[in-house]
Parts: C-alpha cells; sequence; structure tokens
C-alpha cells in the first residue's frame, strides 16, 4: 500500500487560498491511511468552509490512481470541477498527477506527502515494506527485505550496531537483520546466510522508467 500523511492544515489552506476549491479523495490507500477517505473529504470539506474557502463539490475516486475510471467519475462532476480554480487533492503523488492528466484548466494541489511502500501494522500506524527495486530477493532473507527496512540497505549484513534485537539508527525498529536470522535459525537454514550478496542489478528498478 502506499502510505501518505496528509499535509499541515495550514499549509493547505495556504496553498488553496480562497479557492473556489473541488475536493477529491481515494478509495484505496488514502482511505485506509485516513488521509484522503470519504471522511477525511467531509472533514476537509468543513474545515474549508470554516475559513471561508468556497468547496464547489468532492468526488472519491475508485482509485484516484486509475486514469479512465477517474475520467469517468470526474465527469459526473463536470459542473462543480468547472467552477473550481483548485482541485486538492487527498490521495498519493501518483492520484494527484492522475488528476493533473485529466484537469488542465484548474491547479491540482496535492493535500498529501507520499511516504512509502509499506503495511498497515496497525490503526494508523504502518512500516515501509518494498522499495520496488525491480529485482526481489525476499526468498534469500527469510521473507524479510534488508533493501526496504534496513536503514543502511545492507545486503550482506549485520552492521554490527544492533541492540538487543533493536536498529541503531531507528531504535523503534526490529534490526531486519535479527529478523532474518531468527527466522532461518528457526528454519535450520543459517547456512545460506555464507552466500555473499552480490549488489543488485538496480538497472531492473522501475523506479525511473515512465512504464513497464
Ligand atoms: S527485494 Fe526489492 S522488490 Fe523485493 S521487497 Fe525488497 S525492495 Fe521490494
Ligand atoms: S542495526 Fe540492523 S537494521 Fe539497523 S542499520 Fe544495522 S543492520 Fe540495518
Amino acid at each position: 500500500m502506499i502510505i501518505t500523511a496528509q499535509k499541515p492544515l495550514q499549509t493547505i489552506i495556504a496553498t488553496v487560498g480562497k479557492g473556489p476549491v473541488f475536493l477529491i479523495g481515494c478509495s484505496e490507500c488514502a482511505t485506509l491511511c485516513h488521509t484522503g477517505g470519504e471522511e477525511e473529504v467531509q472533514a476537509m470539506k468543513e474545515t474549508l468552509k470554516k475559513h471561508h474557502v468556497l468547496v464547489t463539490g468532492c468526488v472519491i475516486l475508485d482509485p484516484a490512481c486509475h486514469l479512465q475510471n477517474d475520467k469517468r467519475l470526474l465527469r459526473q462532476h463536470a459542473d462543480a470541477v468547472k467552477k473550481a480554480q483548485k482541485i486538492l487533492v487527498l490521495a498519493c503523488g501518483n492520484g494527484t498527477q492522475t488528476v493533473a492528466e485529466i484537469i488542465t484548466d484548474a491547479d491540482v494541489i496535492c493535500g498529501t506527502d507520499t511516504l512509502f511502500l509499506g503495511e498497515i501494522q496497525r490503526a494508523n500506524q504502518f512500516e515501509e515494506r518494498c522499495q520496488l527495486c525491480g529485482e526481489c530477493i525476499l526468498d534469500q532473507f527469510a521473507g524479510f527485505c534488508p533493501v526496504a527496512r534496513c536503514p543502511k540497505s545492507m545486503l550482506n549484513g549485520p552492521c554490527g550496531g544492533s541492540i538487543d534485537g533493536q536498529c541503531e539508527v531507528h531504535p523503534d525498529l526490529d534490526c531486519v537483520w535479527y529478523l532474518i536470522y531468527k527466522k532461518l535459525k528457526e528454519q535450520g537454514k543459517t547456512a545460506q546466510l555464507r552466500c555473499i550478496c552480490q549488489p543488485k542489478d538496480w538497472s531492473k528498478s522501475t523506479e525511473m522508467k515512465r512504464s513497464i
């Protein structure tokens, strides 16, 4: 899931100005992150009204990163979109760019910061799990990703700094190399750690490509 955090309200208000503004949320990741679901869009609508910003309408896209679905849903709100000078999107950067591709005659504003691809641990608690490297090597590491979960992305770890199984960089995180070793030991497979892992071939990463 794409993890987002809503931008500070003051930042949003400053960017939106006096509006008029049309609000857009997303039915998927932003809903699960509580940054741009129905509830958050309605709350934003009320907040903007209290700040004397005219809101022309709102819609929850399904999901915001789906170009054709967005075109179809936004057509249903064409009048309200046309009246707006600002489009505030409470979705990830990807969803916001999809909207900006469709609505070209108003300022499209992203109301969130996109943080990472991660797991929901519990309500409003997320952890990074993948950096989209394009060459998944989880099978070598007992299902734990050292690229995304080790702040030093150590492929041949641990770094030696962990304390009681916690990461030296972020002590609130488990050291992923501690987790890898523990699981491989349970499975009687620690011998596979004797192999030196070669540097990853980052040319396989699609992060900087336009499409696959
Ligand atoms: S090895 Fe690469 S693709 Fe697999 S989880 Fe880690 S970053 Fe993602
Ligand atoms: S303590 Fe573990 S997770 Fe933290 S940087 Fe070192 S190897 Fe990586």
